[in-house]
């Protein structure tokens, strides 16, 4: 099987906030579609080991804020490369609230989409839920991002070495050395060695 095949399908990426009770949160998710319009649904898929993940399964609301080609690698650091259970990711600065009073990106992001989750399917490692789109608004005209610009354009360039090592596909960062344990994790992006390639 060429695994390669599985980068030929197309992503998008996108802030996934939610709301529990005074509690703010958000985390970088690729997997968010329309499946049908006639109700207005959206799916989005999320990794369980973020703490938005439980926050919506508790909740069942959320708005995803749909990423454009003016994102910068900041973002991703920001909501992806933290978890909401060490640090309050919105502290930072103030975000705008949707109707449903959970906050939105209003800058790098062409849209939001507020969704209320009708049904959730245990994927494993992932949750996929199912939602009415409930309020949506477009905030610009830059083009959405896809994951693939992401991976061309965004994520910082490994720096050039001529010792032997291994690069993270998510973020970028450089594993110097023969052999990448197996147990390795992304000091970055926390993702495991199953990401790394040889350069
Ligand atoms: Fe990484």
């Amino acid at each position: 099987m060429d695994k390669a095949a599985m980068y030929k399908l197309t992503y998008g990426l996108f802030v996934l906030t939610a709301k529990d009770g005074a509690k703010d949160n958000g985390c970088i998710i690729n997997t968010a579609m329309q499946v049908t319009t006639t109700p207005n649904r959206i799916i989005i898929v999320v990794n369980k080991q973020n703490y938005t993940h439980d926050m919506i399964m508790k909740t069942k609301e959320f708005n995803v804020s749909c990423l454009s080609e003016e994102v910068t690698f900041d973002i991703f650091k920001h909501f992806g490369f933290q978890s909401g259970r060490d640090v309050d990711k919105m502290e930072s600065r103030s975000y705008p609230r949707a109707e449903n009073d959970i906050v939105y990106l209003d800058e790098m992001s062409s849209a939001y989409i507020s969704g209320k989750v009708i049904s959730e399917t245990d994927m494993g490692t992932h949750t996929m839920f199912l939602a009415d789109v409930t309020d949506a608004k477009v905030l610009g005209e830059a083009e959405p991002v896809s994951y693939s610009y992401y991976q061309k354009h965004i994520k910082p360039a490994p720096q050039p070495s001529k010792n032997v090592g291994w690069v993270c596909k998510i973020c970028g960062y450089v594993y110097e050395g023969e052999d990448l344990p197996e147990d390795f994790i992304c000091p970055i992006c926390k993702h495991p060695a199953s990401d790394f390639e040889r350069r």
